[in-house]
């Protein structure tokens, strides 16, 4: 098994990890022949989207990779989670769709990484939708994302950018979509894990035959696995069944360092690196930066 049965790590474990982490993960991981665009989506709620993008962002960060996340989802959680404001007034993700503004011009580097970039959300997300239908034209709406990134991507170099939608299969979503050869499902280890995964894939491929012909599903991450119950195994399993080799090896347990890390701005990586959680998420990542790539 790939991940950790207990919820604590014996103390000298965790401090090695975290040391290790803390001082060792420089350059140890790979780093992708061009930058891999990868969007985060599940319309379903709190399956563990924004963790997810945050975790595996950090885990790359601390390992030099050049990383961005861009936030598209107005609660603006993945912001919160790397220390960021996101109030009102404050600049990010919506000026770049509904403005025109770059997204070099208006992210923001994370507090305590030296390559790690975020694009932050806003509460004004939230009227993204209606916004985007006044004011933009509709051949033009779903690839507003994409124009925004590809002139980033021109003259700035990242390895990895992470793409955190919100629960809804929207215009937002739809702009992530559209952006990215890639996307991760992450699905949470319960009972009905599998509903709605099958309008989810519909969408995507609606959106790879209308609008994005190289969008594919290249990753699944089982999240919030609970060692106590039959049921997660079982699920697990189920998910394997279904979509076989894009599933990771890589389970992510439920821990209580992962759910506590955002309030104190942090991720779990450098909240408490030597956690179960934690260490799932630096597996997960790696396990990601050394899958071979389609194209
Ligand atoms: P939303 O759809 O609202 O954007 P989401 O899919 O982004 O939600 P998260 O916010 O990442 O989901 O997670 C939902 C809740 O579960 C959060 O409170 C988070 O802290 C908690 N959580 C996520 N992963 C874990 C984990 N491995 N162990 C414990 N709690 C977790
Ligand atoms: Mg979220």
């Amino acid at each position: 098994m790939a991940y950790a049965e207990e919820e604590d790590t014996p103390l000298a474990t965790a401090a090695a990890a975290a040391v290790y982490v803390r001082r060792g993960l420089k350059g140890t991981f790979t780093k992708p022949k061009s930058t891999r665009i990868i969007t985060i989506v599940n319309q379903k709620g709190g399956v563990g989207k924004t963790t997810t993008a945050v975790n595996l962002a950090a885990a790359m960060g601390l390992a030099g990779l050049k990383v961005l996340v861009i936030d598209l989802d107005p609660q603006g959680n993945a912001s919160t989670a790397f220390g960021i404001d996101h109030y009102e007034d404050a600049s990010g993700s919506f000026d770049v769709l509904l403005d025109g503004a770059s997204i070099a011009s208006m992210m923001t580097k994370a507090q305590g990484f030296d390559s790690l970039w975020v694009l932050p959300a806003t509460l004004d997300l939230a009227g993204a939708d209606i916004e985007l239908i006044t004011t933009v034209a509709e051949g033009k709406r779903p690839f507003l994302l994409k124009t925004a990134l590809s002139q980033f991507l021109d003259d700035h170099e990242m390895d990895y950018i992470f793409i955190d939608c919100p629960p809804s299969l929207g215009l937002l979503t739809i702009n992530a979509l559209a952006a990215v050869k890639e996307v991760l499902i992450p699905i949470q280890c319960e009972f009905y894990a599998l509903e709605g995964v099958q309008q989810l894939l519909r969408t995507i491929e609606f959106v790879k035959e209308r609008i994005n012909p190289e969008l594919e599903v290249s990753t699944i991450l089982l999240t919030m696995y609970n060692s106590t119950t039959n049921l997660s195994a079982s699920v697990v399993e189920e998910v394997r069944g279904y979509f076989g080799k894009k599933v990771l090896v890589t389970v992510i347990p439920r821990s209580t360092y992962v759910a506590e890390a955002p309030s104190f701005g942090q991720s779990v990586m450098t909240y408490d690196p030597g956690s179960t959680g934690a260490v799932a998420y630096l597996a997960a990542a790696r396990e990601i930066t050394e899958r071979k790539v389609k194209g």
